[in-house]
């Protein structure tokens, strides 16, 4: 049985939790393998309403086992949050297991992090400010804290030294900046200045309150790769669940206006620890339309009345942060990059309901750049893909409401046409359909 990747296809918010909590039915383990508390999933189930940010959304599958992987940057203090908020809705998470071998984001990569951003002024990347890109880069320098290390005092208080050392001066500054921008009666900055010399980067502090973080997850800290072997080797079906979504990745996606990780099929094997043989399927999650958060190119987006209505039809704002998300007509060029950078086997589209009424819809299926070359593929050179602009075709569109459908058959000629559209364009087949955000609210084809 096989292991199976399910990666977004687009930018992110696709709808992945959804599809993953529908294909891990009959899965006995989900995995997350990268990112870190920037995910965001939201599964509506009987009508109530599941956020994730760190949890692998299986975790509503009380016989399943929920994996965060050794790829995944773990923060022990939102990672506790979301448990205690689980267990208060009445949902155990007796099932979760944290790689030992997972990094910490400690306070001062969240610091670090938010002082970062604010340098980066108007182009911000559109992090989330959680700390991430400076764990995963205290990773790769060999400064990173793991999970495991919160069970060894003496460890911890060396490793956090270790850490802060190259960091001193960086958060001298800003607590400099702090204090004068609380000088200059900075409301924004109030508020984060008034906590004056943070007391969680006093070394002592910090490692006595991850001692205690340690004490709480010592039950559900693993050799998870280990644990996912024994699921594959017994042929069960395991999920891997990536974050974010291709064009985000840090190696492929559109730099630097990416995450820090690496959101693709590929990476699962590094992420979770097993072998590229043990991944027998990739499903991609792709919106009927495309969003994207923050700064970064995006050929097909709508600045017009499609663009707020789609908006506002699909509730686009960040699960995570809130923020209006950017729109535009589907671009097939971006997707059937998606689908060979993942080798893709399978496609969900989600949230075709968001298209109805719109009047005829468009789809990119080529770009032009700005010399006026035709351009059929994802270009690579980041100039060329920050002035290229889309050329679409155009499909009928459909008004009747689809978030009856369960079958294929029931929906309009139109969408139907639509999804063999994208199908045939990117050259793999659409086998499941989001009319809705709730999970019974789609339709799966072939099975
Ligand atoms: P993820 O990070 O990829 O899981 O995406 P998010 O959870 O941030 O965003 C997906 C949002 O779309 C959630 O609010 C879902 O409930 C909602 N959603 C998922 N599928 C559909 C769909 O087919 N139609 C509609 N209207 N909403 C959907």
């Amino acid at each position: 049985m096989p292991g199976v990747v399910i990666v977004g296809a687009q930018w992110g918010d696709e709808g992945k939790g959804k599809v993953t909590d529908l294909l891990a039915e009959d899965a006995t383990m989900i995995v997350r393998f990268q990112g870190g508390n920037n995910a965001g999933h939201t599964i509506v189930r009987d009508g109530r309403e599941y956020k994730f940010h760190l949890i692998p959304s299986g975790i509503l599958h009380q016989d399943k086992t929920c994996v965060i992987g050794n790829g995944v940057v773990v923060d022990p203090r939102v990672l506790l949050g979301e448990i205690d908020d689980l267990k208060r809705a009445g949902v155990g998470v007796a099932n979760l297991r944290i790689s030992a071998n997972a990094h910490l984001i400690m306070p001062y990569h969240v610091l670090l992090d938010t002082a970062g951003e604010t340098k980066l002024g108007k182009n911000s990347i559109g992090t989330t400010r959680r700390g991430i890109g400076p764990a995963y880069a205290d990773k790769a320098l060999r400064l990173g804290i793991r999970v495991q290390d919160l069970l060894d005092e003496k460890i911890l208080r060396t490793k956090i030294r270790a850490a802060l050392e190259p960091k001193q001066q960086a958060l001298r500054e800003l607590g400099v900046q702090r204090r004068k921008l609380r000088r200059e009666g900075n409301d924004e900055a109030r508020a984060a200045a008034a906590l004056g010399p943070d007391p969680r980067l006093d070394v002592h502090s910090m490692v006595e309150e991850h001692v205690n973080f340690g004490h709480r997850l010592e039950p559900h800290i693993a050799d998870t790769a280990r644990l996912c072997w024994d699921e594959l080797d017994a042929g069960h079906r395991v999920i891997f669940e990536g974050a974010q979504a291709t064009l985000l990745d840090l190696d492929h996606g559109t730099y630097p206006f990416v995450t820090s990780s690496n959101p693709i099929a590929g990476a699962a094997t590094v992420g979770a620890g097993v072998g590229p043989t043990d991944i027998s399927e990739v499903w991609g999650i792709a919106k009927a339309y495309t969003t994207r958060v923050g700064a970064g190119p995006f050929p097909t987006e709508l600045e017009d009345e499609i663009g707020e209505r789609m908006v506002e039809a699909g509730h686009e704002f960040g699960t995570t942060t809130g923020r209006r998300r950017r729109v535009g007509w589907l671009d097939l060029v971006g997707l059937r990059y998606a689908v060979r950078l993942n080798r893709m086997d399978a496609l969900a589209i989600t949230k075709l309901d968001v298209l109805r009424g719109l009047g005829p819809l468009r789809v990119a299926v080529r770009y032009r750049s700005r010399e006026g070359a035709e351009l059929d593929s994802f270009p690579y050179h980041q100039s060329i893909l920050h002035s290229a602009t889309a050329e679409y075709e155009e499909l009928p569109g459909f008004d009747e409401d689809v978030g009856d459908a369960r079958t294929e058959a029931e929906l309009p000629a139109a969408a139907r046409d639509y999804l063999a559209y994208i199908a045939e364009f990117v050259g793999v087949p659409v086998r499941l359909v989001g009319v809705g955000p709730d999970r019974e609210q789609t339709i799966r084809i072939g099975d």
